[in-house]
């Protein structure tokens, strides 16, 4: 088996974008591997548009999108191998991968990139009582069954989570002629991005209960009714608050999680709350010249910001390759705090750090009218005010290098605070 100086794991708009940047940083032994039967990830099941807003400042679908990524990786005659599963990823970043071609091998590269996007969240299906009869679907599932295989999965349809998966699947089923009676969401806000809400819900007539759950699901073969009931601020139903809805499907939008278990195995740090790779400023995780980027890293809302983020790392692979592991440098620690639940990175290297650095974060509930503030020590020096925050939205700010430069800050801590 020929070797490779980066192997990139996953050929989603993460990974072509990673092989983009190591490539144009001047790297030419590069391989994706992806254990589809085509590049482009996620993206080749989300026919709608909305896009590419960022990158192209053009709406596209998601084939569209993925497809500018693809022919630059065509372009550039960076490698690839489909239908290829990593199996493991070794400390000292030897690749294990299996296909039908070439069977199992080995690669032992000097650079990984994880770029193994994320999974649906099965939970929510977990703790409603009643059978398991047919008709119960997790939205990711149900779009590729639409938009790729040609099935419909139901033709009166209730939604549990409100996810970005599930609202567009609302829009989605409808279009097909399908009902969908209402979508239920466990928590007092929803977990997906407000234009999905108006575009997918309130364009359609389709309701939308916060604070709302699946009590019981009725049938024993096929799904024929779901009750939804009101939740109280511990989440659990209120008796008398049942509605119940006859219908032959639910789907479930219950959350994605980072697609993690090479990176775990491998010895990669993680982080609770994203359940992805703690990493750095060049996005490298704790072992030097592994790096990660999109949804395996944290979930993002928009795929602009994984392929702004996948060039970082692609960029920074490149640099490991030629420069090896730079040691010097004060490390500085980034802290999320009071509503703030998590930032990435989380250590920055002034040294090594880009003239701006953006540092991406999400929020633990809904703020309105707050600021985000940012901290080097305890002086504050950032203080944006923002109209809206919600959990399912991502937050950014960005860190000057000559401003850390100058103040030398030990730690930096990122929070949200009312009106002064
Ligand atoms: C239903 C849905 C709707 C969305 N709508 C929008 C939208 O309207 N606008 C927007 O901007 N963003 C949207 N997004 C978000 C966007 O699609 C994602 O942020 C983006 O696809 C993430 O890219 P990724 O490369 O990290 O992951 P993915 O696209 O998931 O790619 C990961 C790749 O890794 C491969 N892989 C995983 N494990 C292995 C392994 N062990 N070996 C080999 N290969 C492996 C997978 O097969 C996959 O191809 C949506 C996402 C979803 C799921």
């Amino acid at each position: 088996m020929k070797t490779y100086d980066i192997v990139i794991v996953g050929g989603g708009p993460a990974g072509l974008a990673a092989a983009v940047a190591a490539k144009e940083a001047g790297n030419d032994s590069i391989l994706i591997l992806e254990r589809d039967h085509e590049l482009g990830g996620i993206l080749n099941q989300c026919i709608h548009n909305g896009f590419g807003l960022h990158t192209f400042k053009e709406e596209l679908t998601g084939p569209e999108y993925a497809y500018r990524f693809i022919k630059q990786v065509l372009d550039l005659g960076i490698e690839y191998k489909l239908n290829t599963m990593v199996m493991d990823i070794a400390a000292d970043k030897t690749v294990t991968a299996m296909n039908r071609e070439d069977g199992m091998f080995q690669i032992p590269a000097k650079a990984v990139i994880l770029a193994m996007g994320c999974r649906e969240r099965p939970r929510g299906a977990l703790n409603i009582p009643g059978y398991r009869p047919a008709g119960i679907f997790s939205a990711g599932t149900a779009q590729r069954l639409v938009n790729i295989e040609g099935y419909m999965p139901g033709r009166e349809v209730v939604i549990l989570g409100s996810g970005d998966i599930g609202l567009i699947m609302a829009r989605r089923m409808t279009l097909e002629g399908a009902k969908v009676k209402v979508v239920a969401e466990l928590m007092p806000y929803s977990g997906g991005l407000k234009r999905n809400i108006v575009q997918c819900l309130d364009d359609y007539g389709i309701p939308l209960k916060l604070s709302h759950t699946v009590v019981d699901i009725e049938g024993k073969d096929h799904v024929t009714a779901v009750t939804i009931a009101e939740v109280g601020p511990d989440r659990k139903p209120i008796p008398g608050t049942e509605i119940r809805y006859t219908c032959d499907t639910l789907l479930l939008s219950c959350g994605l999680i980072p697609e993690n278990e090479l990176s775990r195995s491998a010895g990669v740090k993680m982080s609770p709350v994203t359940s992805g790779p703690v990493v750095n400023e060049s996005l490298e995780t704790n072992i030097p010249g592994v790096f990660a980027c999109g949804n395996v890293l944290h979930v993002h809302d928009l795929v602009d910001y994984v392929s702004e983020e996948a060039k970082r790392a692609g960029a920074n692979a490149a640099k490991f390759v030629k420069e090896g592991e730079v040691k010097s440098g004060e490390v500085i620690e980034l802290l999320a705090t009071d509503g703030a639940r998590y930032t990435v990175p989380s250590t920055i290297n002034v040294d090594r750090m880009d003239d701006l650095l953006t540092v991406r974060f999400r929020v633990g509930e809904v703020f309105k009218n707050s600021y985000v503030s940012v901290f080097f020590d305890d002086e504050r020096v950032m203080h944006n005010k923002k109209r809206i925050m919600a959990p399912g939205e991502m937050e950014q700010v960005i860190l000057q290098k000559t401003k850390l430069q100058e103040s030398k800050p030990k730690k930096i801590t990122i929070k949200i605070e009312k009106e002064d």
